[in-house]
């Protein structure tokens, strides 16, 4: 034991080593070290100093004492912090002034460095713990989510499968997609990760999408052959007809007149009947006439008009067919001139205001009993497309081609 000596300074020149937990004797393992001689010229005073080193290593203690959050250190310390202290009184005899102005900061300093690291140690702790809770929420939330996810397509898929039956060419399809569903059912009935969840989702969804597609085919299949059976049953009809005109073909259109295409809205219309400006009008998307003008409409009933071709696509495997649909007041005018009172008084059709389309004049295709025309007044309506009652076959003016919107 060389702590008496002039050479124990090195304590206070280093005091951050006594943080060292697991060295109970801290930076006094290093009073001999070769760094004495500067640690001497700093602080002269030293031989004189251990009454008051007792004082410090009091206070030390008392420190040390100062309840810990981790127990384990404050039982290393505390013995430690005491024996020396006893070791102190034994070796030291005198009084004096132990010069250690800025030096007597430093164990404190250190001591709540320490401190502050431990509290920064549990905070991390803290952090760490509610960073895995975050983590672990995070990943139930997913989890959750896709599960819901599936049930959605399944729910969906299932509506399909339900709903196809006996309407499918090939019930293959279906056979599939039921044993897509079955599968996912079955992972449903327990826990899904959202891998798996995913998976099964993207195998139910191409099955019901499947069959979809295998019914929509069907469907325009069955309307087709309705079609062909009903052009069928007008050209039987005629060819039993005594009538000379049983040689004519039944299907072909009931239009008899000069030849009219449909009219373009101009910049600088008025609104008027036949002279509506082009910003109030849209062309339809999918067709022209046969000069390749496009068929303008009132904006909002050119829309209209879109959705309802698609569910007429969705349902006949093709596009609406268009004939007529703005018409300006220069048509109209010569259309009376040719037509007569089939033709509105100019100024006052439909057509001109924008509102309303002709379908080809083509009794097989949509005459008063085709399939198109039936499906038309029944879901047209829903569309705001309609056929006005004067247009009716026992209105004043039957035209089973003319459909107008109403909004
Ligand atoms: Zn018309």
């Amino acid at each position: 034991m060389v702590w008496g000596s002039t050479s124990a300074a090195p304590v206070l020149r280093n005091p951050e080593s006594e943080i060292a937990p697991a060295d109970g004797l801290g930076g006094r393992r290093s009073q001999s070290s070769a760094a004495s001689g500067h640690a001497l010229r700093r602080w002269p005073g030293l031989g004189a100093a251990r009454g008051t080193g007792l004082a410090w290593l009091v206070r030390r203690a008392a420190l040390l004492r100062t309840p810990s959050r981790r127990p384990g250190r404050y039982a290393i310390r505390r013995p430690a912090a005491v024996a020396l202290a006893a070791a102190l009184v034994l070796g030291a005899g005198g009084t004096g002034a132990w010069a250690w102005q800025d030096g007597r900061q430093r164990p404190a300093a250190a001591l709540g460095s320490a401190r502050a690291a431990a509290a920064v140690s549990d905070d991390a702790s803290q952090v760490s713990g509610l960073t895995a809770q975050a983590a672990q929420a995070a990943a139930q939330s997913l989890t959750d989510h896709s599960r819901a996810q599936l049930e959605q397509v399944v729910a969906a898929a299932r509506a399909v499968l339900d709903g196809s039956a006996g309407h499918v060419a090939d019930d293959a399809v279906r056979t599939a997609l039921a044993a897509a569903l079955s599968e996912a059912d079955q992972a449903l009935a327990g826990t899904v990760a959202p891998a798996r969840a995913a998976t099964l989702g993207a195998s139910v969804s191409t099955a019901a999408a499947q069959v979809a597609q295998a019914q929509q085919a069907w469907q325009a299949a069955q309307t087709a052959a309705a079609q062909a059976a009903a052009q069928a049953a007008v050209r039987a009809r005629a060819a039993a007809s005594p009538t000379p005109t049983s040689s004519v073909d039944p299907c072909r259109t009931t239009y008899t007149g000069p030849p009219f295409w449909t009219s373009v809205p101009t910049a600088t219309g008025d609104g008027s009947n036949g002279n509506l400006p082009a910003s109030s009008m849209t062309a339809l998307s999918w067709t022209t006439d046969s000069h390749g003008t496009r068929f303008y409409l009132l904006t909002p009933a050119a829309q209209a008009l879109e959705k309802l071709n698609v569910a007429f696509r969705a349902a006949f495997g093709h596009n609406l067919d268009i004939d007529l649909a703005y018409r300006d007041y220069a048509t109209q005018v010569a259309m009376r001139a040719a037509l007569g009172t089939v033709a509105a008084v100019p100024g006052t059709s439909p057509h001109g205001y924008g509102k309303a389309i002709d379908v080809p004049e083509l009794p097989c295709e949509y005459g008063w009993s085709s399939v198109q025309r039936a499906w038309l007044l029944a879901h047209g309506p829903s569309f705001g497309w309609v056929q006005p009652a004067w247009a009716l076959q026992n209105g004043s003016g039957p035209e089973y081609w003319h459909y107008e919107y109403t909004g």
